[in-house]
């Protein structure tokens, strides 16, 4: 086959001049950080979740850090989540001083499995952080269920799942506080960003002071006109405020998002057909009841292939990456908690297959047709 001639990324955002022009209108404006453009954005989050509250953070490695001080997670508190995911779920857990417990995932969705996740819970554990992998939803009802019996919280890393459904209902409604990426790479994008959602109102305001050096509530406002110059710190916060700028693209993703996801099913299909008939490779599953937002694209491999495939890719100009590497091995986890290998067999097995292809909309039909016969060449 021939190399392409331009490399194509894994991951590019999907900005237009929709974004571009609310930008250039946020800095003509005057106003640059957290103000009415995040306000705005927090509203129209939360109508398009349907929950009462979402508040917008820089990351969602802020809004897991907030949600677990919110429940007030901390020494002495265990908290369950799959080693199947990024650094920042299990690095906050101990960043509050707790610990983190890894349960596998369940071998069709990759998210974490409900079963494993009650055989690990103890009289130390406060919470279960359950990941939509790729976007697909993990098993709400099953983990409310257990949260219900155990007297457990249930903080959700979204990341993956900005406008992903479970059961007709957006991801974002259904836990008791759900965590959102506004990454670069991710769905809805504002190059750096998150947001917390909770029909919680005492979670909500803990987030809104606590993101902002935990001085009380919209002291924002205290620079504009009418705004009293009078604030209270209450608490020792932290400065994770979202600003009018990075919110002036989310307003912009966000009317686009049920679009961009409608294009990403179908991009996903694309890749679907053409893998399907290679049996070696097993392609994503969307359960019934589910609504996969299709953030990653996520084949397994034949066992043994996956690097060298990832070489091949490479050397025909398309960018492909992996997700996740395994955190129950990596140096810190190992060392620090003493897991290791053989604790979580079907974490350790999808993740020395697992394979992500580029998908986004921008991507074109003739690209997947590329890459899917990059991948016929290299395993038949
Ligand atoms: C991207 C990601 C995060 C972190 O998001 P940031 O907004 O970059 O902090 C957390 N969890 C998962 C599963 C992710 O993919």
């Amino acid at each position: 086959m021939k190399k392409r001639k331009y490399y194509l990324p894994f991951a590019v955002p999907s900005l237009g001049i929709g974004e571009i022009n609310e930008v250039v209108d946020t800095i003509k404006s005057g106003w640059l950080s957290l103000g009415p453009k995040t306000q705005l954005f927090e509203t129209q989050f939360a109508q398009y979740c349907q929950v009462d509250h979402a508040v917008a953070v820089n990351s969602c490695t802020a809004a897991l850090h907030l949600a677990l001080l919110a429940h007030n997670i901390g020494q002495n508190d265990e908290v369950i989540l799959p080693s199947f995911t990024f650094a920042a779920t299990a690095n906050m857990i101990v960043n509050v001083g707790a610990k983190p417990v890894f349960a596998d995932i369940c071998p069709d969705t990759y998210c974490l499995d409900p079963e494993d996740v009650v055989k690990r819970i103890t009289h130390r554990t406060k919470a279960v952080i359950p990941v939509h992998f790729a976007g697909h939803p993990a098993e709400m009802t099953k983990f409310n269920q257990i949260a219900k019996e155990n007297q457990l919280i249930i903080i959700e890393d979204a990341a993956h799942a900005v406008g992903a459904e479970y059961q007709g209902k957006k991801i974002g409604s259904l836990g008791n506080t759900t965590c959102f990426s506004f990454y670069a790479t991710k769905n809805l994008c504002t190059g750096e960003g998150g947001m917390l959602t909770t029909n919680l109102g005492s979670i909500a305001e803990f987030i809104n002071i606590n993101r902002s050096h935990g001085i009380s509530k919209d002291a924002w406002k205290r620079y504009t006109q009418g705004g009293s110059w009078k604030y209270q710190v209450i608490s020792t916060g932290w400065k994770y405020n979202l600003t009018d700028i990075q919110a002036a693209m989310g307003i912009h993703q966000l009317k686009k998002l049920d679009r961009f996801i409608k294009i990403r099913h179908q991009l996903a299909q694309q890749y679907n057909l053409a893998l399907n008939n290679l049996r070696a490779v097993i392609t994503p599953t969307e359960k019934p009841g589910y609504k996969h937002a299709f953030h990653l694209y996520s084949i397994q491999t034949p066992p043994g292939h996956r690097d060298q495939l990832i070489e091949e890719l490479a050397q025909m100009n398309i960018g492909a990456s992996v997700h996740f590497l395994p955190l129950h091995l990596m140096p810190y986890y190992h060392k620090r908690w003493g897991y290791q290998l053989g604790d979580l067999p079907i974490t350790e097995a999808v993740s020395s297959r697992i394979l992500s292809l580029p998908l986004y909309p921008s991507l074109q039909i003739s690209d997947i047709d590329y890459i899917t016969s990059v991948i016929k060449n290299s395993l038949t």
